[in-house]
């Protein structure tokens, strides 16, 4: 049997996962002995007062072994070597996270990227930082992981208007954050781990037979009537299907061709 019970213990006891399943012992009135283990699904602080707090959700096994099941979704991605194309522009966050979903849906992402590799990435940032010389296409805002790639990864948002969080924490922890995300109130992926997710990413979409192309600026759509059958890059190569454009904020570039294109854009509310 499996229950969860909510606890608000110090700090200290936070930290105890013995003193944690004793005190969820007490408060279900449950024999402790019959308890053969516990995980946290929730956790988060209560700082408001000088006394420090943490909430705790305690999911305690009863008379049964916990289950070695991650906690959080699994994803399914299919092998999608000989499926239909999807072009994916940008390989910041949304582009990642729309090649992703496109596998799951049995579609093939061709993931094109302005920017480097988040590692040879890393080398023109420091050129940036050091000698003052910006690569125009692989900077702080470009190249793979999108502006906040080297940022602590602070995972947590307000708006609860477009649904559920659960799923995109999921996908970061099977690339290999860490399990607790999927229970801190506020997660964090933790400075420079990030890169090292963004690459595990890039490589599932790479294992299930999409693609991710470097160094692959589009400079514009290819348009058919009204129809958009694909983009153009600057060195004049074509990629034909439909289009994801994941170029972020800051390619103003992509948004004057738009403009010249006629294409409706609208504004973030
Ligand atoms: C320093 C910093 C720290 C941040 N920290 C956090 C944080 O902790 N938590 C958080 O939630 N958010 C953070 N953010 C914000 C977050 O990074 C952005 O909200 C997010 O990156 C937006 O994702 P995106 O995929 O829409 O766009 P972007 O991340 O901007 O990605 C767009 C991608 O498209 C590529 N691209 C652009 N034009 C073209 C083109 N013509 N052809 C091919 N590719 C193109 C770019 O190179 C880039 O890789 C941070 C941002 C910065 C700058």
């Amino acid at each position: 049997m499996i229950e969860e019970i909510a606890l608000r213990v110090e700090p200290r006891i936070a930290a105890d996962m013995n003193t944690l399943i004793a005190q969820a012992a007490i408060k279900s009135r449950i024999d402790r002995k019959r308890i053969k283990g516990a995980k946290i699904v929730k956790r988060s602080i209560d700082a408001r007062q000088r006394k420090v707090m943490v909430n705790i959700t305690l999911r305690i096994y009863i008379d049964e072994m916990p289950s070695n099941t991650s906690l959080g979704i699994k994803p399914t991605y299919h092998d999608v070597d000989d499926a239909q194309q999807v072009i994916v522009v940008g390989a910041g966050p949304a582009g990642l996270f729309a090649a992703l979903r496109l596998i799951e849906l049995g579609l093939k992402p061709v993931v094109l990227e302005r920017g480097k590799d988040v590692d040879e990435r890393r080398k023109d940032m420091a050129k940036i930082a050091r000698e003052n010389i910006v690569n125009p296409d692989s900077n702080y805002c470009f190249g793979e992981g999108g502006a906040g790639a080297y940022s602590d990864g602070k995972l947590y948002t307000r708006s609860k208007k477009r649904g559920s969080v659960d799923k995109i924490l999921s996908v970061f922890h099977c690339h290999g954050a860490s399990e607790e995300i999927l229970v801190d109130a506020h997660p964090h992926i933790g400075t420079d781990k990030l890169p090292d997710v963004i690459k595990a990413m890039r490589m599932t979409i790479i294992r299930h037979g999409g693609e991710v192309h470097f160094n692959t600026r589009v400079t514009d759509l290819n348009i058919d009537g009204d129809t958009v059958t694909g983009v153009t890059t600057a060195d004049g190569t074509e990629y034909a299907g439909p289009v994801i454009l994941a170029t972020g904020h800051s390619a103003r570039d992509i948004y004057m061709m738009l403009k010249v294109r006629n294409v409706d854009m609208e504004a973030k509310g």
